[in-house]
């Protein structure tokens, strides 16, 4: 722990901290598909095992409508082909049947009225990152 830590810290930009918060979100995601299902399988459409710059992370919801507090939210986070998040637009209607049947309606209920009342802005990553990083 250096005198000047504290300084670097404060002084990284938010586009090297939210590239940092978005490798951590793909670490967990990949970790939790693996533990789950052995490998990496499309949440959408099952294709897989997905390798390389096939395996996806998708969102669930459109991030461009996500607040900062959301965007990177682990709940919305999982493992797409790149047909399913690219070609089909994250393929959300599929992706949110799966996941009310895995989730159930509260939890959706939950993740909805989240995402509405989010306000939080860019300088939130800083704080997550730190979250993430424990993970
Ligand atoms: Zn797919």
């Amino acid at each position: 722990m250096g005198w000047d830590d504290g300084k670097k810290k404060k002084a990284r930009s938010l586009d090297a901290v939210e590239r940092d918060v978005w490798n951590h979100c793909r670490r967990i995601v990949r970790e939790r598909a693996y533990a789950k299902d052995g490998d990496l399988y499309c949440y959408t459409c099952g294709a897989g095992p997905l390798v390389g710059s096939n395996a996806h992370t998708g969102h669930m919801v459109n991030a461009a409508v996500l607040g900062w507090g959301m965007r990177y939210d682990l709940r919305i986070l999982r493992v797409q082909c790149y047909r399913c998040n690219i070609h089909l637009g994250g393929n959300g209607a599929v992706y949110l049947w799966r996941w009310l049947a895995e989730n159930g309606i509260d939890a959706a209920q939950k993740l909805f009225e989240d995402i509405a009342a989010d306000d939080r802005d860019r300088e939130y990553l800083r704080y997550y990152l730190d979250e993430l990083a424990v993970r």
